[in-house]
């Protein structure tokens, strides 16, 4: 018997439980080894039942495998054997049945397509689905093939391009299971009881697409039906990933091209596509982004240990406006006790409003009572109102998130600390004033941290825990622990102005501005910015955050960083603002806006910008592409030269998980090591000789060296 594969016989049914070293089942070449000589084992059975002797069914494809092979030929060898296989298992004759206890993802999922039957119990901790795009690859063990047979090619396509998974209690319904029981035990009695009616090479020990009565579910592959559906994914898709994103793509053309070829040859398709896609660059870095660092930032690897008790049960949220109303909300589903406080009555009403609505949306699978059990968690408090100040007794950690000002900031801090026990955390959510400059006016310096959220807060998984020049590291651990209770993806930085993603930020929204201001198409600006794999494109997201604010962070930021409010980008946004286009949410920024919708470029931006640079568009949109990312870069290595950030994978998961860097490329760190440093640094040179100094190279910053030094699987 092989490593991790257990075979039990029950009379005529035999019970493979896989249960591979480790804390999960993941899909390597053993796997596939071990696999085999278990069915092999298997033989005289009537049945075969597969279970797993993890929590999980099996989490998928070892990426540690996948993410050191770079020879196409290698990957596609592996997948073949995993292919033929699973082809072996379900064209036997022999019924196979599984149970899925806990999550199915990826490969995991595809073995369990594999099988004829899928008992799911219905959890909603299970989920089931092939996230693989995601990752920068598809399915490469015939998912892209058995789902759309299996659901049809509208279903199949929605939860693949979307990297969807379904929870256990809703997989039946999506076609994704046969049956559903409530508990392990009562699923492991239904799918025996299937095995036992279902007799070896009946027609239910057949997959669908095996019988020869098969018809697709829902559109034939060949119909006008099929063609529109593929036409209108295909153009979603170009919407979705403006071309960047050639997993997207390419699986959409294997499910198409395979949905007119045999089974056997469509999952040949899937392979090559597959092999492909995965020994390919942008698959490494988003592997490297989306799965290493990410798992790692997520397990707090190489931070400082959080206590076990970090001594915060009462949180106090001072402003009770866009960032502190969600703080307050997000705080009390962790179960922490709030008090949201505010000056302004209407601001604290219109607070807490947004705390009942939130709490009410996220936790809308509870109970009434449950709910109202989170809401009251949070008591509001205006701030100056007789008997305020006993509002704040006991409190253990304060974020304070008034307005962007440092007396203001600095007044508060004073009139609060002086209400706050010995241990008390006091947090600045500020977006970019540096938390020493903010920890002059606290007595208690060593207690005082930047914790910077990202809005909206609730949806944003990034927290950038601050060290101020005095914050000690029992601080910094403490807040550690809040942000693991509030299920934040934490960063740790050194101060400076805007930290570390602030920083990058501003560079990214001001060349946007720049380059609007020295007579670019406003539209090409932000298309470049999508082409180049950002989230959100620069003049959108200036609108967003408002230009009243952009323009008070650049004038704060001259401080720090001498000329930037002389830009032309700086001087378009003060002019803007002072003709009234302040941002979205007054419906008048770079943008048009019509009852918050989105419409057009305003038509009077021209007047303020130089004239329009003419030529060839395409040329234009891949030179502000590079010069959008370059500017960000720049940034990027200036803050790690200065210490800002101290490990490369910080500024990377800052950079996608805060601002939304272009995910393509892991990061601004990865995007110099996959380019090449020397080659990044000549251009930066270039670039800062034709737009400025803010291109230049960090001084001190070595291109010799990679900005990585190690393999992420070793960390
Ligand atoms: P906001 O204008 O929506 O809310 C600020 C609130 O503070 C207002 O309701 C105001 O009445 C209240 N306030 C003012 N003085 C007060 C006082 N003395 N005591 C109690 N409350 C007082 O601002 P926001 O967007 O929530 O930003 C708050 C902070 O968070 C700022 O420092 C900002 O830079 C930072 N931040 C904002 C974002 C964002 O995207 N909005 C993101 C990260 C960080």
């Amino acid at each position: 018997m092989a490593n991790g594969f257990d075979v039990a016989r029950e009379g005529d049914l035999a019970v493979i439980t896989v249960r591979l070293p480790g804390k999960v089942n993941k899909i390597n070449a053993e796997f596939g080894i071990g696999l085999a000589a278990a069915f092999a084992e298997t033989s005289g059975a009537t049945g075969v039942l597969l279970l797993s002797g993890h929590k999980d069914f099996c989490v998928g494809a070892d990426l540690d495998m996948i993410y050191g092979v770079t020879d196409p030929a290698v990957i596609l060898d592996l997948v073949r054997d995993v292919d033929a296989l699973f082809r072996r298992m379900e064209t036997s004759g022999i019924p196979v049945a599984c149970v899925l206890a806990g999550s199915a993802l990826g490969g995991g999922f595809e073995l369990a397509l594999a099988c004829h039957y899928r008992v799911v119990v219905e959890d909603p901790r299970v989920s089931l689905g092939l996230p693989e795009v995601n990752l920068g690859v598809i399915p490469g063990a015939g998912g892209t093939q058995r789902l759309p047979r299996l659901i049809g090619i509208q279903p199949a396509l929605d939860l693949l391009l979307q990297a969807k998974l379904v929870r256990g209690n809703k997989a039946v319904a999506a076609g994704l299971a046969h049956a559903a029981a409530p508990t392990v035990e009562a699923a492991v009695a239904l799918a025996k009881g299937w095995l036992a009616e279902t007799r070896p090479k009946s027609s239910g020990a057949r997959q669908p697409w095996d019988r020869p009565d098969f018809t697709w579910p829902g559109v034939a592959p060949t119909s006008a039906d099929a063609r529109n559906t593929f036409m209108a994914a295909s153009a979603m898709v170009y919407k979705k990933t403006a071309g960047v994103f050639p997993a997207a793509e390419a699986l959409l053309a294997v499910v198409q091209e395979g949905s007119r070829l045999t089974f056997d040859g469509a999952v040949d398709v899937e392979a090559r596509a597959f092999a492909r896609l995965a020994t390919s660059g942008q698959a490494k870095d988003m592997m490297r982004i989306f799965w290493y660092h990410r798992t790692a930032a997520e397990k707090h690897e190489g931070l400082p240990a959080a206590p076990r008790e970090t001594g915060i049960r009462k949180v106090a949220i001072l402003g009770a406006g866009m960032m502190g109303a969600g703080l307050a909300g997000i705080c009390a589903q962790a179960g922490y006790e709030v008090v949201l406080r505010d000056i302004a009555q209407p601001a604290l009403d219109a607070g807490m409003a947004h705390v009942v609505k939130g709490i009410g949306e996220r936790l809308k699978h509870k109970s009434a009572d449950e709910r109202a059990v989170v809401v009251a968690r949070v008591r509001a408090s205006l701030a100056g109102a007789e008997l305020a100040g006993a509002d704040l007794a006991d409190t253990d950690l304060v974020i304070e998130a008034v307005f962007e000002n440092v007396e203001l900031k600095h007044r508060i801090i004073r009139e609060v600390e002086a209400q706050l026990g010995p241990s008390a955390i006091f947090a600045s959510n500020t977006s970019a004033l540096p938390i020493t400059l903010l920890a002059e006016a606290s007595v208690r310096r060593k207690n005082f941290v930047g914790l910077h959220f990202f809005s909206p807060v609730e949806q944003m998984p990034l927290l950038e825990i601050i060290r101020g020049e005095h914050t000690d590291e029992a601080t910094v651990a403490r807040c550690l622990g809040f942000c693991r209770s509030i299920q934040k993806l934490p960063i740790v930085v050194n101060d400076g102005y805007g930290f570390f993603t602030t920083r990058v930020f501003s560079a990214y929204i001001l060349e946007g501005a720049q380059c609007v201001a020295e007579g670019y198409d406003p539209v090409l600006v932000d298309w470049a910015a999508r082409v180049a794999g950002m989230v959100v494109p620069p003049l959108q997201v200036f609108d967003e955050v408002t230009l009243r604010l952009g323009d008070h962070a650049l004038s704060q930021a001259e401080a720090f960083r001498p000329g930037v409010a002389g830009l032309a980008g700086a001087k378009l946004v003060k002019q803007l603002v002072g003709a009234g286009r302040v941002g979205r949410a007054h419906g008048a920024g770079f943008y048009d806006y019509k009852e918050g919708r989105r419409e057009g470029i305003w038509s009077g931006l021209a007047a303020f910008c130089a004239p329009r640079v003419g030529g060839d568009p395409v040329a234009q949109v891949r030179c502000l592409s590079e010069r959008l990312l370059l500017a960000q870069v720049a940034e990027t290595l200036r803050a790690v030269v200065e210490g800002v950030v101290t490990r490369p994978q910080d500024a990377d998961v800052g950079a996608v998980f805060g601002i939304g860097f272009a995910p393509n490329t892991g990061g601004p760190l990865s995007y110099v090591d996959r380019r090449g440093p020397e080659v990044v640094y000549e251009r930066l040179k270039a670039l800062a000789q034709q737009h400025g100094e803010r291109f230049l190279p960090a001084v001190g910053w070595s291109p010799a060296r990679l900005c990585y030094d190690i393999d992420p699987r070793q960390s």
